[in-house]
Formats: C-alpha cells, structure tokens, sequence
C-alpha cells in the first residue's frame, strides 16, 4: 500500500471503530447505520483508494469540485451524496452524478431539482435540510430550513416528479439553544424524523454527525454519519 492508502485505511480502521462503539452503547446494531465519508478538497485519488477499502458513500458539497470527481471516480461503484448548499443554477449539474441531495431546504429548489432529474431520467433523493437554529419560517445560515418548513417541503418532494423523499439531515448548530449541545440537537432531529414519518413511511433516513460528534449521532438514532476530517486529515483549506 502506499502512504496515502495506509494513512487512510488506519483512519478508516478508527473510524469504524468509533462508530461500532457508539452503536454497541446505544444497543443498536452496526448495520443500522452508514458512514458518508465527505471527500471535500480532497482529490479523486483519495475516493479511489476509499473505494478499494470498501467506502460506498461519499459526500461532497462544491459542484466546481464534485462534478470533475464523480466523473473521475465513473467507474466506480459508489454512491454520491452532496451536502453543501445548493444554488438553482448547478442543480442540472448536481443531478448527474448525485444519487442523493441531503440539502434540499427551499421549494424553489425542489421544483428545479425534479425538472433536472427528470430531464436526465434520473431519481435523486431528497433529504430535507433541517436547521434546528433558524426561526420559525426562516432558514439556517448554513442552509435548512427550520423545524415548522418541514412538512411543507416533504409534501413537495413527496409530490415532485423524479425526486425520491428519503428523510432528514441536520448539521449541529454553533448558535442558537442547541449550541454545544450535539445530544440534544440530534434527539430533537429524531423526534421531527418520527413526525415526518408519521406522513411518509419510507422517509426513514437520518442524517446526523460529523468528526466531532458522530457518536451523539449514533446515539440519537441516526442512520448515516457524515465523516471528513477524521479519514482525510484536516482539510488544507476552508468548505
Ligand atoms: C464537511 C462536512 C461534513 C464533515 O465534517 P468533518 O468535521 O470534516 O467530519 C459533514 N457534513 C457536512 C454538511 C459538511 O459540509
């Protein structure tokens, strides 16, 4: 193996390690959750080699970056999963290669989503964003909507032509009530899971924790952690 391959498959190893931990805690089982490994400002070579460890989910949230990887890493099988805030204009762009949007947080963006998807016979998925920190009507600094947006935009995506309504996904907040509490931030994220399920059954995914707290994550109940930092090394720049 090179450097590089060992670097990331001991990172791996400790990942992993972190999250069966965090699951045999919480008494769940292993499988009930899926680690995203956000591959952001790292190059396709680093998705090459997560891939012949045995990644299946990576993330990124640029499509400047993203679009040239995914072409990159075709041959591959993998699923992609874009997390960043998502302008109109890349949305034709993103539904190429993404199987799955998890920052859908504004109808504007649901309708174009589902014309591109359709366009390109595709079937994205959607994760509603959720920002715990916004106001009421408002939405989060770093994208997502607040908590009472929810139904409003699942209804839409459940409705939408191409788009598939997959559940929610949240980033713990740095302001707000839920500052530095991660734990509570995700629990309250699971009870809007359990409400958004309430209408669609099948919106069952949870996206929730990073780095720095996927095990509060694992422990609210999320099925899919989003990990960077912690396989790549920190990032040399900002995103
Ligand atoms: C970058 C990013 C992550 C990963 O963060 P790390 O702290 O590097 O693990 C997760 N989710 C989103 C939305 C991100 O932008």
């Amino acid at each position: 193996m090179t450097d590089r391959a060992t670097e990331l498959a001991e990172n791996l190893h400790t990942v992993e390690n972190r999250i069966s931990s965090a699951c045999a805690a919480a008494g769940r089982s292993r499988d009930e959750v899926t680690l995203i490994v956000v591959t952001k400002t790292y190059p396709a070579s680093d998705v090459r080699l997560l891939h012949g460890l045995g990644v299946r989910h990576v993330a990124e949230n640029r499509d400047q970056d993203a679009a040239p990887k995914a072409a990159a890493c075709a041959d591959l099988s993998l699923t992609w999963h874009f997390v960043g805030q998502l302008q109109t204009n890349k949305v034709r762009s993103v539904v190429g290669y993404a199987d799955i949007v998890q920052s859908v947080d504004r109808l504007k963006l649901v309708s174009a989503l589902s014309a591109a998807a359709v366009r390109a016979d595709r079937e994205t998925g959607a994760l509603i964003q959720v920002a715990l920190d916004a106001d009421s009507g408002a939405r989060g600094e770093r994208g997502g909507v607040a908590p009472d947006g929810i139904g409003e935009l699942a209804a839409a995506v459940a409705e939408a032509p191409g788009l598939r309504l997959d559940g929610l996904m949240t980033v713990a907040p740095l302001a707000g009530p839920y500052a530095g509490r991660q734990r509570a931030a995700f629990e309250r994220l699971l009870e809007l899971s359990s409400l958004l399920r309430a209408d669609h059954p099948a919106a069952n995914m949870v996206s929730a924790g990073m780095s720095a707290d996927l095990e509060a994550a694992v422990s609210a109940g999320a099925t899919h952690v989003r990990v960077g930092t912690a396989v790549l090394g920190v990032r040399p720049r900002l995103g």
